[in-house]
């Protein structure tokens, strides 16, 4: 393994999945020491001992990022068993789109409860930690990386309300930036089109449809391309805030 990031900690919420999943093996690579946090513990241990397996250094967190105290016990595992905190990469979520008339009020807060809060949950707890690890002599910089989506920059019918969650984490991520750059803490937002994932099979039946009616013929990108990308900012020197990153399928309108 090379060690660019070796002495950083690193919180992947997500992590059982798609992109979070396959950012957390990515980092891995670089030398970073993974916590792994989503809801399905037997995803993030099995991952966790896969990462140990290839020499890296990894630990699992169950935790909901709706709630906010599991949140913040979350942030609070990590910096209790591994000393510090790095950098954050905001990547749980979750879309159910579809016909606006039939959709279900409980799906919609569901979007909102992960997409927006589970982020301001997590950055909340982090924010002191990060700032902390921004002092530190060695790598001088702490970040935090949000997935947001295509859908945080462009509306489509059908989409309303997962486009609202995105726009809001686009909107916070920038705002957040200009707050806590000065203090050497980073915010950066990578805003991904149609990524090969689990994320599309959590959908009812007629949105599934209209789904992959719109990417028909679209080859969807793979996590490990999102990855590089947050490997790429997570690498980046101090002098260097990669604020956003828009990365399409070469087929996507
Ligand atoms: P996946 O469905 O593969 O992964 C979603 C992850 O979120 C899982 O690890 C899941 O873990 C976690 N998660 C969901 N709810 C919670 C919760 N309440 N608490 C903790 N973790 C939770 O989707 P992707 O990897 O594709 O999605 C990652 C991010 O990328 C999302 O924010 C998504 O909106 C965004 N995105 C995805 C695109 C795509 O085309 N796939 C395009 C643009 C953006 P668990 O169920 O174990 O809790």
């Amino acid at each position: 393994m090379t060690s660019k990031l070796n002495s950083t900690v690193v919180l992947v919420t997500g992590a059982s999945s798609g992109i979070g999943r396959a950012t957390a093996l990515r980092l891995a690579e670089e030398g970073a020491t993974v916590a792994l946090v989503a809801r399905r513990k037997d995803r993030v241990e099995e991952l966790a001992e896969f990462v140990a397996a290839q020499g890296g250094r990894a630990m699992a967190v169950a935790a909901d990022v709706t709630d906010a105290d599991s949140a913040a016990a979350a942030v609070q595992e990590v910096v209790d068993s591994l000393g510090r905190l790095d950098i954050v990469v905001n990547a749980a979520g979750s879309m159910l789109n579809g016909d606006s008339e039939r959709a279900r009020l409980d799906e919609w807060d569901q979007m909102i409860d992960v997409n927006v809060k589970g982020v301001m949950y997590v950055v909340k707890a982090a924010v002191p930690h990060l700032l902390e690890a921004a002092k530190s002599a060695d790598r001088q910089v702490a970040d935090v990386i949000n997935i947001s989506s295509v859908a945080g920059r462009v509306a489509t019918a059908g989409v309303a309300i997962y486009n609202a969650s995105k726009f809001g984490v686009t909107a916070a991520t920038e705002a957040w930036r200009q707050e806590f750059g000065g203090r050497n803490l980073r915010f950066s937002v990578i805003e991904p089109g149609a990524v090969d994932t689990e994320l599309f099979s959590h959908q009812q039946g007629h949105a599934q449809e209209a789904e992959s009616q719109r990417f028909e013929g679209v080859e969807k990108l793979h996590p490990e391309d999102i990855a590089d990308a947050i490997a790429y900012i997570a690498t980046s020197p101090r002098r260097r805030a990669v604020n956003e990153i828009v990365i399409r399928p070469t087929d996507q309108d």
